[in-house]
């Protein structure tokens, strides 16, 4: 099965590309597809700084900038020296080794690092294989506190609308459950508790009536609720929308206030992306579990971690099992844990907060244009975040072929051509992301 318009130049039959890609269609699941795959997906043999290279020329061209940094991960770019050379040593030293009565210096360290570069009071760090598994422990966690306590009548979440928290089974549970991805699983999930999304806008003011709304949320449900869980200022995967911080300031009082525990999920918004460290500093509060993900090795290698207060890791440990049973094989990998270390370092021995500023300002010059485009909603730019809603859903293919044309990678979902370059991008190269945007939005 062929597609009428690939987006690969016409291959040779025979070449090793176009048996790779046929190969990848009977065989390999890709994120949100079915089996066989129906689109051809692009064979990428290589990637430096912010250019991924082509197996074989697409649209005619060879490299593609990469807009994505491999969903929010590759923040300093690809096969960056520093982080390399990180990798290399460790493997040197070694890859792997349980975690289960051994310990090392990278997972240390890093543990180390993320306790004192988050929010002051989170004090103790899970490390766990991916964005997704750190959310199942955060649940985890907040549920085991409770019953430590002798408060087991307090099991369920509470969420607003518009979230995205991953694919595995409790992070699906609070997951916007109408029209997102998970829509299927509703009515085996469990239930939790659902407030509206919050209104939209970073600099727009704290609207009092939500505000009431939250609080009239929580209080209904103080006797079942372990945790409030959001992603803070921005909602990802759920649809790319922004919220004053003001609202996190709302959250952690009525969490205090009625005896609920707060999980701020920042596996999208950690290390710099919206214009702060974390999203929680635009808010300054310390939530009560906070996860990270995503760029945290730099999007080298798979690697999370779940962060949690003195209180919480005190109430789990004195309870009747007096543990937290949760231990992944790979959890703690020396490998990634090197590697993010190096990551963060590089991170923050660089101007990372007027890097993140220029290429947002980037982002609000050159996808202004778009408003002006038939079928273009909305234009929302936070940080190293640029978004175009359309009013109607993607046409994913036309929107990937015409921004592949103008050489950049994106991959819009739903009614959103959404880009987050690496913090490296230059002035040009950011140009050249908005214009394909442009071109995309107008095609797809
Ligand atoms: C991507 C994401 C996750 C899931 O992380 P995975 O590593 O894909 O499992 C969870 N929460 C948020 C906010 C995310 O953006």
């Amino acid at each position: 099965m062929r597609d009428p318009f690939p987006l690969h130049d016409p291959l040779d039959r025979m070449s090793d590309t176009a048996q790779l890609i046929d190969l990848d269609r009977q065989h390999v699941w890709h994120p949100y597809g079915p089996m066989p795959g129906r689109q051809e997906n692009l064979v990428v043999s290589s990637a430096s700084g912010v250019r991924l290279r082509l197996a074989a020329p697409a649209q005619g061209q060879e490299e593609l900038v990469d807009g994505m940094s491999s969903w929010w991960s590759a923040i300093h770019g690809y096969n960056h020296p520093v982080l390399n050379e990180a990798a290399t040593a460790q493997l040197g030293r070694m890859s792997h080794v349980m975690f289960g009565g051994l310990t090392h210096e990278p997972a240390v360290r890093l543990a180390a690092k993320l306790v004192e570069i988050t929010p002051a009071g989170l004090e103790h760090v899970f490390l766990a294989d991916s964005g997704s598994v750190s959310v199942e422990v955060a649940v985890k966690m907040c549920l085991q506190y409770w019953r430590s306590l002798g408060r087991t009548g307090k099991t369920r979440l509470l969420t607003w609308r518009g979230g995205y928290h991953g694919d595995t089974w409790q992070p699906m549970a609070v997951c916007d459950p109408d029209g997102g991805m998970h829509e299927l699983w509703q009515g085996h999930l469990p239930q939790q508790v659902f407030a509206d999304a919050p209104p939209g806008g970073f600099e727009t003011p704290v609207d009092p009536a939500y505000a009431d709304h939250l609080r009239a949320m929580v209080a209904a449900h103080a006797d079942e609720l372990a945790a409030v869980i959001v992603e803070p200022v921005v909602q990802g995967a759920g649809g790319m929308r922004f919220h004053n911080p003001g609202y996190l300031r709302v959250l952690r009082e009525l969490c205090d206030e009625y005896g609920v525990l707060l999980i701020l999920d920042e596996i999208a918004t950690g290390f710099g992306r919206t214009g702060a460290l974390f999203a929680a500093d635009h808010a300054g509060i310390t939530p009560d579990v906070m996860c990270l993900g995503k760029s945290l090795t730099g999007g080298y290698l798979t690697l999370a971690a779940t962060l949690c207060t003195r209180r919480v890791a005190d109430g789990i440990s004195r309870g009747e099992v007096p543990v937290l049973a949760h231990g992944p094989t790979f959890m703690g990998n020396p490998l990634a844990a090197a590697v993010a270390l190096a990551s963060i370092d590089l991170l923050l021995g660089q101007d990372w907060a007027g890097e993140v500023k220029r290429i947002e300002a980037g982002l609000r010059e050159g996808l202004e244009g778009a408003r002006a485009l038939p079928g273009v909603r909305d234009v929302r730019v936070l940080g190293a975040l640029g978004a175009v809603q359309l009013d109607h859903p993607v046409d994913v293919w036309a929107a990937t072929r015409a921004a592949v044309r103008e050489g950049v990678w994106v991959r819009p979902f739903r009614d959103l051509i959404y880009v987050m370059p690496p913090y490296v991008t230059g002035d040009a190269d950011l140009a050249r992301i908005c214009q394909a945007v442009l071109a995309a939005a107008q095609e797809g």
